[in-house]
């Protein structure tokens, strides 16, 4: 009998497993891929500010990279490569934008770049000192040490009285950590759809002193002497590909692999002369992303009875969260979309803190918030 049993073995899975069991909890953790088989191995994994005046947005995605640094140091200082980010300009962020926020940082002109390294293309950019890139399967296989692991591949939920029944494992709680996968129990309000992507390893005889993003990343060189390129972003209809495996194994991306490969070496030589460039490794993956681009964490609340029981909330009647009809014992965390290693460990926090300590989850990372906006729209 476990405390938790966790069903996802990727950033979000690892990071809530980390947590329980430090608070002393029994914790399994279940993968049909083995561990950091989804999204979670196919990240840069770059830890990157996001500039710009505050909202709501970036000020968790800030708060989380600061926290995430510090964390991943502390945990496994030898997987964290920490030699700051240089931003380039381009139509999303254009300089106003890079400039106006409060994160710290250095302008870096042409001619400074160029002194740095001659292989510098003809572009300016800000850079930020606070930012990283981390091995994510290093950093997930530690996160989980101590943890049993049962590869499987869940098809249903059993729950008998005060318990969660699957195949011979029994716990009392569940926490959905399944990123793009068809979800085990329907919670229509949260509605994920990936973002395909392809990013790449190089070899290339080019220092690269600090990573360096435009509309892509270039890591600065690894331990290992290559550099990651990523990624590629690209949505398409989901109802053509059931995400019940791998992209590496998806149809998807049989014909368009050369194509996005291209694409991001193109890219990338708009940035940086990369000399004696030889692709060495190519991985696929799928961000789980909602609407908003919020991470979502909490309590399963049961869509369909809470509506049965409550119709007029649909009506805009205010039914307060504790009277809703939950799924007994059930947890979700998921929707990191782009930024599952700068989010992870600090939503995970979050959501320990409430299953343990009854801590309030905020709103707008709350599932409560989700269910009422899609209840009230009548969407569903
Ligand atoms: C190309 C690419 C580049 C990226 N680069 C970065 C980056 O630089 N920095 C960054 O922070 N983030 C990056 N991301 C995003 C990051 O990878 C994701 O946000 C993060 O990995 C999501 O973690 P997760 O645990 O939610 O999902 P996943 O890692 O996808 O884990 C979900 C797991 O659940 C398992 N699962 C689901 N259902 C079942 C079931 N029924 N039974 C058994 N197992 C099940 C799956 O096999 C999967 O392993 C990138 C993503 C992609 C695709």
């Amino acid at each position: 009998m476990y405390d938790f049993l966790i069903i996802g073995v990727g950033s979000a899975g690892c990071n809530i497993a980390y947590l329980l069991k430090k608070a002393g909890k029994k914790v399994a953790i279940i993968d049909r891929e083995g561990v950091a088989g989804g999204a979670s191995g196919v990240a840069g994994a770059f830890l990157s500010p996001l500039p710009g005046k505050k909202n709501p947005y970036n000020n968790l995605v800030n708060k989380s990279l600061e926290y995430a640094l510090d964390f991943y140091q502390n945990l496994i200082p030898s997987s964290v490569n920490k030699k700051g980010v240089l931003r380039v300009p381009n139509d999303n962020f254009n300089k106003d934008k890079l400039k106006d926020n409060d994160i710290e940082y250095v302008y870096f002109d042409d001619k400074r770049l160029k002194n740095i390294s001659k292989n510098f293309k003809d572009i300016d950019g800000y850079f930020y000192e606070n930012a990283a890139t981390i091995d994510p399967l290093e950093v997930c296989k530690r996160l989980i040490e101590g943890c049993d692991f049962y590869q499987k591949d869940i098809k249903n939920l059993t729950y008998k009285k005060d318990f969660y029944e699957i195949e011979e494992l029994k716990t009392k709680n569940i926490i959905l950590a399944q990123g793009v996968s068809s979800p085990l129990v329907e919670y229509p309000y949260m509605k994920i759809s990936p973002i395909f992507g392809l990013r790449i390893d190089v070899k290339t005889s080019t220092n690269i002193p600090f990573s360096i993003h435009k509309s892509i990343s270039i890591s600065a060189n690894k331990k290992d002497g290559t550099v990651a390129i990523g990624a590629t972003h690209e949505r398409h209809d989901t109802s053509l590909v059931e995400c019940t495996t791998t992209c590496e194994k998806c149809k998807f991306y049989i014909d368009k692999e050369k194509e996005q490969i291209n694409t991001l070496l193109n890219q990338a030589d708009e940035l940086i002369k990369l000399e004696n460039l030889e692709v060495v490794k190519t991985y696929k993956g799928a961000r789980a992303t909602i609407k908003s681009y919020f991470p979502v964490i909490g309590e399963i609340i049961n869509y369909k009875k809470s509506l049965e029981k409550y119709p007029s909330i649909k009506n805009g009647t205010k039914i307060p969260q504790n009277l809703l009809e939950y799924y007994p014992n059930l947890y979700t965390i998921n929707a990191l979309g782009s930024r599952g290693f700068v989010f992870g460990p600090y939503i995970a926090k979050i959501l320990s803190e409430h299953i343990l300590n009854n801590k309030e989850i905020p709103v707008e990372i709350s599932t409560q918030k989700l269910f009422y906006k899609t209840a009230r729209k009548c969407k569903l």
